[in-house]
């Protein structure tokens, strides 16, 4: 596929949050597989509240190049908010959006550009196989979320897709066009339609630096996915209600026909303290699936802006 219009423009954005490490490494590969591309390309660096050198790298690759454009927020608001706005701003014909530790195979991009601009696809992502199996426990999680988010969501995300992607510029309007403040890109992205094709790749450690996440912070994203995709659990909670009280009512009457029939004993209280346990655990759960879904409604009306900019060229 050779493809040329260098008139057309790739527009990169890359989420960083205490990056030093690798800001300058990312950089100095992509001008390598620059040289690639059909088209001509610009960064857009989201530094989402670093508190390390990364702003001060990323300032001094703005001063000499051109095509490098930056934002710097006022505090960490998450990579989902830097990516949006990252979307927002970046005005390529053709947006691809990248982690700056290289785990994202740079050398897919024009493999992944060309198949873009050669159609039927309006987006090329990739996803990870093979996680290497010193990560048995998130590897699980993984799998299983996936799977779950499939069945209660009616939407089919793809096993170990990255955001790592290229897009063009009618499907980045379409996802910024969806005007929810909590992101949850993955989601998103597939929720929007369009014509995707998903190219596999191995999985690889960061080049430098750490990851941000912790294994708390993943649970919490998977919630808020299936929260905001969902309503499945307040379904199954619905149920769940119903079910405990059929079952009370039975219970009841077997109960009081029971004392009726044959009244002499104060046997039974241990049956008893694990009714009221599992129907006071019936409520607690669905309370807390409720809540869910309350603070997900609760900080949507707050209406509050998904990421504050103190800075930016
Ligand atoms: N990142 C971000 N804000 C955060 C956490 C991460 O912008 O609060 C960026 C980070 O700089 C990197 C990308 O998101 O470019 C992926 O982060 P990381 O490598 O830590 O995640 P993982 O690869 O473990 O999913
Ligand atoms: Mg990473």
């Amino acid at each position: 596929m050779s493809i040329k219009d260098k008139s057309a423009v790739l527009s990169l954005v890359v989420p960083v949050h205490n990056e030093e490490a690798t800001v300058n490494i990312f950089y100095d590969t992509l001008q390598n597989i620059k040289k690639e591309l059909p088209v001509a390309i610009n960064f857009y660096f989201i530094d989402d509240g670093s508190d390390d050198k990364t702003l001060s790298i990323v300032k001094s690759l703005n001063k000499k190049d051109e095509s490098v454009h930056y934002l710097s927020f006022s505090r960490n608001f998450g990579k989902e908010a830097a990516l949006y706005a990252g979307l927002q701003h970046a005005d390529g014909d053709y947006v691809a959006v990248m982690d700056v530790d290289l785990q994202d195979p740079p050398e897919l991009l024009p493999e992944m550009l060309s198949e873009v601009m050669a159609g039927p696809y309006d987006a090329v992502g990739t996803r990870r196989v093979d996680r290497r199996k010193t990560k048995i426990v998130r590897t699980w999680f993984s799998t299983r979320f996936y799977k779950w988010m499939n069945r209660v969501s009616q939407m089919h995300l793809v096993e170990g897709a990255r955001d790592y992607r290229v897009m063009k510029r009618q499907m980045v309007d379409a996802i910024l066009s969806l005007p929810e403040n909590q992101r949850f890109s993955k989601g998103i992205f597939t929720w929007v339609g369009f014509h995707t094709k998903y190219i596999p790749f191995e999985d690889r450690d960061r080049v430098a630096g750490k990851s941000s996440w912790t294994f708390w912070n993943l649970t919490k994203y998977g919630i808020e996915g299936i929260v905001s995709f969902s309503t499945l659990p307040l379904t199954i909670v619905t149920f769940l209600g119903l079910f405990s009280f059929g079952l009370a009512v039975v219970a009841g009457i077997f109960i009081v026909a029971r004392a009726l029939i044959d009244n002499t004993s104060v046997a039974g209280w241990p049956s008893m303290a694990t009714i009221i346990l599992f129907i006071g655990g019936i409520q607690l759960l669905s309370l807390g699936v409720i809540g869910r879904y309350l603070s997900a409604v609760f900080l949507e009306v707050k209406r509050r802006p998904v990421y504050i900019i103190k800075e930016g060229r």
